[in-house]
């Protein structure tokens, strides 16, 4: 039995039964899960976690599905790592990087994905389906062949190569849109409409989707010995991770699995060419203008994000802030994250750590907080974005003399020393 007691909506308040819905009928607003926490206090330890699967599967009370056999391809818990080469790098004394890139499918996404398509399974959809930046598609793909579940992924047509062969791999429908993600969205939401046995994830299911990300935060705070960090950084698209994020940790004190209240400053990361939430937070706006994305993170290029308000409030009440980068940080993020960390990210994982570098010198990461820098996706997905900045060290005929004239291997030892 599940610990889910209905939905209730963000804005009004009213509640709704735990199946497809999305929207408050009176609002608009959007729906969340409500659980038992009284009982998920009394039931959930950490011992029964620690003796749980090696997935986000383990924090299983605190997720809107209760399934012996979740659709799961070995998602979560992955890496915590002490980060001290890049801390140093950035004067962070106390720089800690959630390793995501480790997920079955490569990226965060496998969080929320498994969530949705077991409760998805659970009232009875057979398709499953999504609007995606890249990622989602790539997911939700691998999870409906899991399961056996048809798959029809939307995606913008001008998505990387590396996004579109392994989504398309799974032998779903996948339809490129010659479009944005906006109109890719606004094509789904229509669809959603004609096809309502179809479960779109991130549409009628979202409320479901979205509660995957708590597991972020859920993970972060056991591998730290159960203790929340001070600071976090997560980058934003539709923003609703964050806000999950900031859930999560929230949670495990509500239900008695942190012993101090969590004071956990959640800061934002766009890039440039779609920063509509960093622009309402340095603007000191309310209201997000929707853009028109140009930048090579592509999987965060979403410019009218759905939960960009929710995530620009739960920055500013945690303290926190939005940074926003320019390609070329982009690519000197990940590239700096590879050189000192041994972790290949993708473009947002480049928006990350440009972010995390720059709210660094600006003071408003500290240095001696317990930094948490989250690196959502690989880097093997959008090696494109790398075509020409790097490459070999040097091409050489296969002869010694040509080796020595070339490469010196001691200059580079000494420089470190
Ligand atoms: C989707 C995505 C995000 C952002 O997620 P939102 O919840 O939409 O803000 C971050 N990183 C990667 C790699 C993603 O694919
Ligand atoms: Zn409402």
């Amino acid at each position: 039995m599940d610990y889910v007691t209905g939905l209730r909506c963000r804005e009004c308040a009213r509640t709704y039964p735990a199946e497809a819905l999305h929207v408050c009928d009176f609002c608009f607003g959007p729906l969340e899960v409500d659980y038992d926490y009284e009982r998920v206090t009394a039931d959930l330890t950490r011992e029964r976690i620690a003796a749980g699967p090696q997935t986000i599967w383990r924090y299983a009370p605190l997720l809107p599905v209760d399934d012996p056999a979740p659709i799961d391809l070995g998602t979560g818990f992955t890496p915590l790592v002490r980060a001290e080469r890049l801390g140093a790098e950035l004067g962070l004394h106390d720089l800690w990087l959630k390793n995501d890139t480790a997920n079955p499918t490569g990226s965060f996404k496998d969080r929320v994905v498994s969530v949705a398509l077991t409760k998805a399974r659970q009232l009875g959809f057979k398709v499953a389906a999504c609007a995606s930046t890249g990622n989602l598609a790539n997911s939700v793909a691998a999870h409906a062949a899991r399961a056996g579940m048809v798959s029809v992924v939307f995606i913008p047509s001008d998505l990387e190569t590396a996004k579109i062969v392994t989504t398309a791999v799974y032998g779903g429908h996948v339809v490129a849109v010659d479009g944005t993600y906006d109109d890719v969205n606004r094509l789904c939401a229509e669809l959603t409409s004609e096809h309502p046995s179809w479960a779109f994830v991130n549409v009628n299911i979202r409320t479901y989707y979205a509660e995957g990300s708590k597991t972020l935060a859920f993970e972060v705070a056991e591998q730290l010995g159960w203790q929340a960090p001070d600071h976090v950084i997560v980058p934003v698209a539709s923003g609703s991770q964050l806000t999950k994020i900031r859930k999560g940790f929230g949670e495990l004190y509500r239900v008695g699995l942190l012993d101090e209240e969590p004071h956990v400053r959640v800061s934002g990361a766009q890039a440039a060419g779609c920063a509509p939430v960093a622009d309402a937070f340095a603007a000191g706006a309310d209201a997000i203008r929707p853009v028109k994305p140009s930048t090579i993170a592509k999987s965060l290029a979403i410019g009218n994000p759905a939960d960009g308000w929710y995530a620009l409030d739960a920055v500013r009440r945690s303290g926190g802030a939005f940074a926003s980068v320019t390609d070329d940080e982009i690519i000197d993020g990940i590239r700096l994250l590879a050189r000192t960390e041994g972790i290949f990210a993708e473009t947002a994982g480049g928006v990350t750590i440009a972010s995390l570098a720059k709210l660094a010198a600006q003071g408003v990461v500290r240095p001696e907080e317990k930094v948490v820098a989250y690196i959502t996706g690989h880097g093997l997905k959008t090696v494109e974005a790398l075509a020409g900045v790097v490459g070999p060290t040097a091409t050489i005929a296969p002869t010694l003399q040509a080796f020595d004239a070339t490469v010196d291997v001691d200059a580079t030892l000494d420089r470190r020393a």
